[in-house]
């Protein structure tokens, strides 16, 4: 460093280690007024808008100077001057500008110079915002004694990096604290999935990276790169991960191949995804059922598998028009179960079709036999024609003569309705005498009908299309003379009492093509009784989100306060308007920044489950925010958040009737997910959300929940994470999650209700649960539990799964309680845990009314045997004022009464 100097002086010294060491030193402390200026050269800032200034320097005290005034200081100040000049000769003491006074540090090191102990202090300040090509640096002494050792100037950068597959460049910090943003630049032989980008903070670190690179087709990544797929495999997409093995009978012989070749003989199409073998002989027998806009299509194996385990099937979908001889791609609003490529069962059922459509399905058989079938490219064509009908009938009304019926049109008609014609006749007499009606409304009075009599109807739709089919039939009956409510109206269909009419209108099966009745018996669900699509089964997850969640504007949402935590971001409240509706309150759930995408598909997974589900006891899902950051999912909002703690919040302050339809709402939602062979797998009051009415919703659906989100979770020896306490032992030893090992979690949910959102087996550890349950050990029932309730709980924890009751019967059994309150009277008796209480305070904490503690000591009741004859309206005096906590306090007197041996007073 060159310095300007003025009064300063250059000295040499020696250092501790006897090596010369060059200082400037000024110690004019016995003249007043000082003021001394040492100034470097011009020094370039290089692009750095933040520099550092560290300074080593000796400063002598005042007063180990003999003799010296009260003007000598202790301190100097250190300034700056920007310039683009380099060469300036002379700068203004006005022009510069302040840094820092300087004083010495409390924590001197000791450096001993000569006969001398210095005492050496290191001072760091910055300055920001630098913008011209340099600076001075200047000190001013205003009478002290120092001797300046070092000045080391430097500024931060953040290092090049590669993250996600992109590289960062060396970046300087910014002035002040501010971020820079830098984008990355994808590394060899990869592409920007989404933008790359990380911010460089003021410190030198990266933070909150965003986006990512992906190897293009034929490499995948290595390390911080992308490495050419050997011969032998391949990738065909930059967004799959890795290189895979050639499907059978293909192969790729040079490097970063992004297809593999089919062999001589064998081939592949164009649309066949590149990951298919390459194709074989035909599946054989294909029959196909139609149920409305639905298809279940079965065939078998190919005759000669040529001695392979390795087929699999991939249907082709075309929609053709009347006389089938122009056919298109059926485009993605149809939809396979389980899957439409890749399908190792020989039974799929393909939904959302279009109502009275011809369509022709290839049935592809996929192994290394293909060149045994005298069938090109190992195919099969199915043609089947779609209808609908008209679904239910809401309403009928009857007297002694007429009957009036009305109808829900078809969900998707094919064109226009023109009209309706309702068919009917007297039942058993349909090829004696039949009557045709028709009808432009969806509401029709028959009259002229025969008193007593039970006639049977059918209704269909003509459309500018055609006549659909009939719906379902339904059997009504006149009023008998003598009776005459001419206006008595009943509902069906809508309410459960209605089901039996209701289900003959939904599982109306029409048979095309010569199929044996036993076909219904099939292992697929047919439509009518809905089922659970597993997010799993798409190909692409996005379409699931697609499919099953609805898009919102994120200008509809206005967020308003957090909530909560969830996996993947904060939970907010705030509110939602969508046009034309009013405005309501919703819980909104945001992926944090930085995700990976498995991270953002498993958040969205939640959305597409969610989204299945229609239910007054499931959380809604009201749509979701994909298209901007942050990802969010939208659902109804539940004022008093999860059952858990809210439990624990009312302790005690619920009617037994109150928590038994909590219970029953919570089973109700569980048997429509049971129902749609949904299995919850961590069904835990932790996981159930309460609204201001106090309903029961069941909510955490995502696909990650029970592995990653859920801290109750805990590792088996199997490896997997479960939620020990809540699980059945067959879920437990060996992952048998089904509907029954949802109802032993339930089991255990009725336990964590009836006791408040107590802990389940207390404070045993994880293993001694299972272990205690191995040999036969069950929850007791919790202090006030109705008989009822424990009885139903120990018969959710039946060992046998198939010995548990199904969630129907556990909605009618509480159904019935509620029916009958005084079934819940008998209580149990609340002795466990037994008490061995020896104080008041012990046994107040007992029963968790130690909050009370100070009440008792203050109304004088000091002892366990002072409270034995304790009354409600002693407690009102002390401030007790809760009715659930004087009616816990009070049963546990009586507890306390009867079981005077327990109690060691
Ligand atoms: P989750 O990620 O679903 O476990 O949510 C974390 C927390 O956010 C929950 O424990 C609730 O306290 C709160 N929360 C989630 N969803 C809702 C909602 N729909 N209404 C009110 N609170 C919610």
């Amino acid at each position: 460093m060159s310095l300007m100097i003025f009064m300063w002086e250059e000295i040499s010294v020696m250092d501790e280690r006897n090596t010369p060491m060059r200082t400037y030193q000024v110690c004019n402390v016995m003249e007043a007024s000082q003021n001394n200026w040492l100034r470097t050269r011009h020094i370039a800032r290089d692009g750095a808008q933040r520099v550092y200034i560290e300074i080593k320097f000796t400063l002598r005290d005042c007063n180990s100077l003999p003799g010296v005034p009260g003007t000598c200081k202790e301190t100097f100040n250190m300034f700056y001057y920007e310039s683009n000049n380099a060469n300036l000769w002379f700068i203004k003491e006005s022009q510069y500008i302040k840094i820092d006074t300087i004083a010495a540090d409390e924590s001197f090191t000791q450096v001993d110079v000569g006969d001398r102990v210095m005492k050496l202090n290191t001072e760091v300040r910055d300055i920001s915002n630098l913008s011209k090509k340099g600076f001075y640096l200047a000190f001013q002494d205003l009478g002290a004694c120092i001797a300046l050792v070092s000045v080391r100037i430097f500024y931060k950068k953040c290092p090049f990096t590669v993250l996600n597959l992109a590289q960062f460049p060396d970046t300087v910090t910014g002035g002040d604290s501010a971020l820079v943003e830098v984008r990355g630049v994808c590394v060899n032989a990869s592409q920007e999935f989404e933008t790359p980008r990380m911010y460089c903070s003021a410190d030198g670190s990266w933070l909150v990276p965003i986006g990512r690179c992906v190897c293009e087709p034929g490499y995948e990544e290595h390390k911080d790169g992308c490495q050419p797929c050997r011969p032998g495999s391949y990738k065909a997409s930059a967004t799959d991960a890795y290189c895979t093995k050639c499907p059978p009978h293909s192969s790729s012989h040079l490097e970063r191949a992004s297809e593999c070749v089919c062999e001589k003989g064998f081939h592949r199409a164009e649309t066949d995804p590149r990951s298919m073998a390459c194709p074989c002989s035909a599946p054989e027998n294909p029959i196909s059922t139609v149920n409305e806009t639905c298809v279940t299509l079965e065939w078998s194996p190919p005759l000669d598998m040529g001695g392979r385990g390795d087929i699999t099937y991939s249907l082709h979908c075309r929609k053709c028009s009347g006389d089938r001889r122009k056919c298109m791609p059926c485009g993605n609003g149809v939809h396979f179960v389980p899957r439409q490529f890749g399908l190792s069962v020989t039974i799929v059922m393909v939904t959302d079709l279009q109502p009275h459509s011809n369509y022709s399905f290839t049935i592809e058989s996929l192994n290394g036999v293909s060149d045994l079938s005298p069938t090109p490219r190992g195919a099969v064509i199915v043609n089947v024609t779609t209808s609908q009908t008209v679904s239910v009938v809401l309403k009928e009304r009857r007297s002694k003569d007429s009957i009036t019926l009305a109808w829900q049109g078809p969900d998707r008609p094919n064109g226009a309705i023109v009209e309706y014609e309702v068919i009917y006749y007297e039942k058993n007499q349909r090829e004696q005498n039949y009557t045709v009606l028709k009808t432009r409304s969806n509401v029709m009075t028959v009259d002229g009908l025969k008193p007593g009599t039970t006639y049977v109807f059918r209704v269909r739709a003509r459309t500018d299309g055609g006549y659909g089919n009939y719906g379902g039939e339904i059997e009504l009956e006149t009023n008998m003379l003598a009776i005459g409510d001419p206006n008595q109206s009943t509902i069906l269909a809508v309410s459960i009492t209605g089901g039996i009419v209701l289900l003959i209108f939904l599982v109306a099966c029409f048979v095309v093509s010569d199929l044996s009745p036993s076909l219904f018996l099939s292992p697929v669900k047919l439509p009518g009784s809905k089922i659970y699509i597993h997010p799993h089964t798409y190909e692409d997850p996005n379409q699931a989100v697609r499919d099953f969640a609805k898009e919102i504007d994120a200008s509809s949402i206005s967020i308003e306060r957090v909530i909560g935590a969830g996996e993947f971001g904060e939970v907010c409240s705030g509110c939602l308007r969508l046009q034309g509706k009013r405005e309501i309150y919703v819980a909104i759930k945001s992926l944090k920044a930085g995700y990976a995408d498995k991270q953002r598909r498993d958040f969205l997974s939640e959305a597409s489950i969610m989204g299945q589900f229609d239910h007054p006891n499931i959380i809604r899902l009201e749509g979701v925010v994909t298209r901007c950051k942050p990802v969010m999912i939208i659902t109804e909002f539940m004022e008093n958040g999860s059952l858990d703690t809210f439990l624990k919040k009312h302790d005690g302050q619920f009617t037994v009737i109150q928590l038994v339809g909590m219970l029953r709402g919570i089973a109700s939602g569980m048997k429509y997910l049971s129902d749609m062979s949904y299995v919850h797998r961590d069904l835990a009051a932790r996981n159930i959300l309460v609204n201001s009415n106090l309903v029961c919703k069941v909510s955490d659906f995502g696909l990650s929940r029970v592995l990653e989100d859920d801290p109750e979770a805990a590792y088996t020896t199997q490896g997997g994470k479960i939620p020990i306490r809540w699980t059945s032992p067959e879920a437990i030893a060996y992952r048998k999650f089904t509907s029954a090992s949802d109802v032993w979690s339930y089991g255990i949910v009725m336990w964590e209700v009836v006791s408040y959102g107590e802990r389940p087996y207390w404070e045993m550890s994880n293993q001694d649960v299972i272990k205690a349950i191995d040999e036969g050990y069950r929850l007791p029932a919790p202090m006030d539990c109705p008989v009822v309730l424990h009885q139903l709980m120990l018969e959710c924890w039946e060992k046998g799964r198939s010995e548990r009751p199904k969630f129907g019967q556990i909605v009618t059994t509480l159904d019935k309680l509620i029916r009958d309150p005084a079934s819940l009277r008998d209580r149990e008796d609340p002795t466990t845990p037994e008490f061995s209480v020896s104080t008041m305070e012990e046994w107040l904490d007992a029963i968790k009314m130690g909050q009370y503690k100070g009440n008792f000591t203050n109304a004088g009741y000091v002892t366990l045997d002072s409270v034995l004859y304790i009354s409600i309206s002693e407690l009102v005096k002390m401030d007790v004022t809760l009715a659930g906590h004087q009616k816990k306090i009070i049963s546990s007197v009586q507890i306390l009464q009867s079981q005077g041996t327990h109690v060691q007073v």
